[in-house]
């Protein structure tokens, strides 16, 4: 069998499929692989901030205004979770609940719970809802260790009447506390480190890097192996797509599964009609305030994390909103030289993109509508989040740390809703969470490309595992939920 794409969920995946031994696994990545540890590329290794040198250089379409968001892709072993932020959050019971309600069986928190635990080696909490053993190490900075940004931002948090949170994965924690991070050693635990390299040594496991896949090569309606972009056909009697949420759509589409005015555009034979592929584009949007401060810091960028809801949330739903502090860096453009930002980001979006192909051509990038702050909701919200991060920013020890005016909205732009609506949709970026572009469910007709055991409609012996099968967006960043969905189709597979 062939696992299209070493990224967060494809190296779970091929981790789990020949654990069994019995089937012979093939997995092919794109980008570059790193199997020796002592050769991994400083910045791969670095997990003080997220990286974007080895990347798909991937960009949104100009929104209305001809702005151009970049949308960051690793592209190598270990895909995203080896560029990453390494914030290791997982989604809200009610997100997962959310999505076995809308016809996915076994997708509820309480049938996902082993799994989130089997995946990680908690090293600060042990309870029923932790895993001590499992290949990912999780460590929250302690108050004490925070540098002095984060305990800044913390204590500021709290002075604005937010709780302490010793755990953000515990069900239902809301408030200020210590981010979980998949970091040992000083090291970006990747899912390429952390389920790849234990089992690289399996006879039954081949690994190709450097090999980008251009499509599904099809019989009658089922797949029979893989097309490289080079010409080469891979036979496989069962494809696995884990290119993630932009890559696999654009897979599907150029094999002719999607939406027939689609395909007939770039000149594809339709070979399955499914009109929800590429469809259903949600992204969480980022947008930041910045602020000057003293250049010459070294040291982890990312370490605590707010979570709230805004006034248009219900209460009983999970939070709409991140706060984080993040740098400081060093920053010519800031009148100091150094700059952080507090950095808010909206986990309930409506705004719904799409991706669709540029061409038949596997080396052309998709088009990618982004589609942030679309709805006037988003828009809403953001606003809100923006307006509570100045007020942090604003409140002591943060603002102490604070070395002059405003960079970002700037003090030309004042604490009203227009005039913060404006600042924010004319900045707003990605928080790189990308899903739902092949969304799991059970009706086609109604969007669904994939079952629930991730099997795509109408194909046999095609499955995608990655963020794209989600058919909403957690509250959470979407790292460890796309490792969880790589375990758990691959499982699946294993037992069907
Ligand atoms: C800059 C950045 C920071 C982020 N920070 C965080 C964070 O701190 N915490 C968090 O939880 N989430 C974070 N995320 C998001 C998270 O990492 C992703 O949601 C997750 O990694 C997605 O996993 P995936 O398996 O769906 O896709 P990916 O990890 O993107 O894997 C897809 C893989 O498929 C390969 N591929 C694609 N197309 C082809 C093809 N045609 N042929 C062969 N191979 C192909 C790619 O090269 C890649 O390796 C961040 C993302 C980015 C980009």
């Amino acid at each position: 069998m062939v696992v299209v794409g070493g990224g967060s969920a494809g190296c779970v995946a091929a981790a789990r499929l020949s654990s069994a031994g019995r089937l012979r696994v093939l997995l092919v990545e794109a980008g570059p692989d790193y199997p020796d540890m002592g050769q991994l590329p400083e910045d791969v290794a670095d997990p003080s901030a997220p990286t974007t040198d080895h990347d798909w250089g991937f960009a949104s379409e100009p929104d209305p205004s001809g702005r151009v968001i970049g949308l960051p892709r690793g592209r190598l072993m270990g895909g995203c979770s080896a560029t990453n932020g390494a914030f290791f959050v997982r989604g809200w019971p009610q997100d997962y609940d959310g999505w076995a309600a809308a016809g996915n069986p076994g997708w509820s928190f309480a049938e996902l719970l082993p799994s989130l635990r089997d995946l990680e080696s908690d090293a600060d909490v042990d309870d029923e809802w932790h895993g001590r053993t499992g290949p990912v190490p999780v460590h929250r900075t302690p108050y004490d260790q925070l540098t002095p940004l984060q305990r800044a931002f913390v204590d500021s948090a709290s002075a604005a009447g937010h709780p302490w949170v010793p755990d953000h994965n515990h069900p239902g924690a809301i408030g200020i506390g210590a981010l979980p991070r998949n970091v040992r050693d000083g090291l970006r635990m990747s899912a390429a480190l952390t389920h790849l390299t234990p089992a690289r040594d399996r006879p039954n496991l081949t690994v190709r890097a450097g090999t980008v896949v251009d499509r599904v090569e099809l019989s009658g309606a089922a797949a029979v192996g893989v097309r490289l972009a080079d010409g080469e056909l891979v036979e496989a009697d069962r494809v696995l797509l884990a290119a993630g949420a932009y890559g696999s759509p654009a897979i599907l589409l150029r094999s002719g599964i999607g939406p027939p005015a689609e395909l007939a555009q770039h000149g594809i034979d339709v070979r399955a009609t499914l009109p929800g592929v590429g469809v259903g584009l949600a992204d969480h949007s980022l947008v930041a305030v910045d602020l000057p401060t003293a250049p010459g810091f070294t040291g982890p960028r990312f370490q605590t994390m707010l979570t709230m809801r805004s006034s248009y949330a219900d209460p009983d739903v999970p939070p709409d909103l991140h706060l984080f502090p993040a740098g400081p860096f060093d920053d010519p453009a800031s009148p100091t030289g150094g700059v952080f930002a507090v950095v808010t980001g909206l986990l309930s979006p409506s705004s719904r993109g799409r991706v669709r192909l540029r061409s038949a051509d596997p080396g052309d990038p998709p088009r990618i509508d982004a589609a942030y702050l679309r709805t006037d909701d988003d828009v809403r919200r953001m606003v809100e989040a923006t307006r509570h991060a100045r007020l942090l920013a604003r409140t002591p020890p943060l603002a102490d740390l604070v070395r002059g005016d405003e960079i970002a909205p700037g003090p030309a732009v004042p604490d009203d809703d227009d005039a913060l609506a404006a600042s924010i949709t004319a900045r707003v970026d990605s928080y790189h969470h990308p899903v739902g572009t092949c969304a799991m469910g059970a009706r086609p007709d109604a969007g669904a490309v994939v079952d629930s055991t991730g099997a795509v409609h109408g194909i046999d012996g095609l499955w995608v595992a990655d963020a794209s099968v989600m058919p909403t967006l957690p509250a959470a960043n979407t790292n460890a939920t796309a490792m969880l969905i790589g375990d758990r189709i691959a499982s699946w597979l294993l037992t069907g």
